[in-house]
């Protein structure tokens, strides 16, 4: 069938939902995905003005390579499928544009060729091409994961072999999931004396996609290090506190409750996003992109969250509360009125991120 994306027309199997079958793979629900990857590779060519090539390094249809090309890209699109780097081609051809097609497995190409951004968009988990990555990337990498049940705690066996920490599967599931894929991902480029610094990222549907700046150095790669700790986790009365560090000494019982304590790390605790980035990539939207407008809410809420590692569901402490929730615009200005920092989230409708520990929260919100 054919897809227009942005200013693109593509062929693409016919597909049912985002099932993996023997065609050459395509979701249209990740076309959020593509549409804020175009504006965030807009946003960063403002920013860095010598990037120039894009590898779409697992590139199926090539969908998001050509796209990238339409926007003046110098692109190569490879995959390790026949059909894909067939279609690849076709889709460059449609569109009239130029691009580099290769029948290779990403792991080997990135240590073997540089390229200013490269994508990565995998079946499950990134894990396997970041050390590549690492090599072949020289400004941006960008990541998504769509292995949320073990990013997120709910598989955890299978979360702890592919991201070498322990997830933990509280209310906050999808942030979880951020912290965790960052946490693996910063340490991993620290191996080689890189910091790779979030400077926008997303949980959205059922896959989290980040970009990383990659800067090099042994200096700049321990300031990431600095950034992981971990997530002490009170089931009971959803209270949370976070220690930085690679050694954790977890409170035997919640401070709050007395109940006993869940950890979760080495976690990401930094930010997840650059407010200045995030802006410009909003900036960067353009009408012709299929979910401009989900893609601009997305955005907007982004850069008004809060830097705090975890967030809230108004409706679970509600409930936990006996209260009935009342609005969230209201109960966010509850918490302002009594000095605290708020702020919705990317999450959910009933999210949010403030300061305030859950016995500061009750309490600014017991009206
Ligand atoms: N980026 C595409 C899009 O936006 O529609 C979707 C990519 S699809 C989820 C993953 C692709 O990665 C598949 O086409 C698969 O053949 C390819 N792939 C898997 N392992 C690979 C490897 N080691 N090197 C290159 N491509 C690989």
């Amino acid at each position: 069938m054919r897809v227009d994306e942005g200013n693109v027309e593509c062929t693409v199997p016919e597909q049912d939902g985002d099932s993996i079958g023997d065609d050459v793979f395509f979701n249209p629900v990740q076309e959020l995905n593509r549409d804020v990857t175009v504006a965030a590779l807009r946003a960063y060519r403002e920013r860095e003005s010598r990037a120039a090539s894009y590898l779409d390094a697992t590139a199926a249809s090539g969908i998001r390579g050509v796209r990238a090309a339409a926007d003046g890209w110098e692109v190569t699109c490879a995959d390790i499928d026949e059909d894909a780097v067939a279609l690849c081609e076709e889709n460059l051809a449609r569109n009239d544009l130029d691009g580099t097609v290769l029948h290779r497995d990403a792991n080997p190409l990135l240590h073997e060729d540089y390229f200013d951004v490269v994508d990565i968009d995998p079946f499950g988990t990134p894990i396997p091409f970041v050390d590549a990555a690492c090599q072949g990337t020289r400004n941006l990498l960008c990541i998504t994961a769509t292995d949320t049940a073990p990013l997120c705690g709910a598989h955890f066996h299978s979360g702890v072999r592919s991201y070498s920490a322990i997830p933990r599967n509280t209310e906050y599931h999808a942030e979880m999931g951020v912290r965790i894929l960052l946490s693996a991902l910063v340490r991993t480029a620290a191996r080689y004396d890189i910091a790779a610094v979030p400077i926008l990222t997303h949980a959205t549907k059922h896959y989290v996609r980040t970009y990383l700046e990659l800067d090099r150095g042994a200096t700049v790669a321990n300031e990431a290090m600095d950034q992981l700790g971990y997530i002490h986790h009170c089931e009971h009365c959803l209270q949370r506190e976070t220690e930085t560090g690679l050694i954790a000494n977890p409170p035997e019982r919640c401070p709050d409750c007395d109940h006993g304590i869940q950890t979760a790390g080495p976690v990401w605790l930094g930010p997840t996003h650059e407010d200045a980035f995030v802006a410009a990539v909003r900036d960067a939207v353009t009408a012709e992109m299929g979910t401009a407008e989900k893609a601009v809410d997305l955005l907007e809420t982004l850069e008004a969250e809060l830097p705090v590692p975890t967030h809230y569901d108004q409706h679970r402490l509600c409930k936990r509360w006996g209260r009935s929730a009342p609005a969230m615009d209201e109960f966010l200005d509850q918490l302002r009125a009594a000095g605290y920092e708020a702020s919705r989230t990317h999450y959910g409708g009933t999210t949010f991120k403030t300061p305030a520990s859950v016995p500061e929260v009750r309490a600014a919100t017991a009206d």
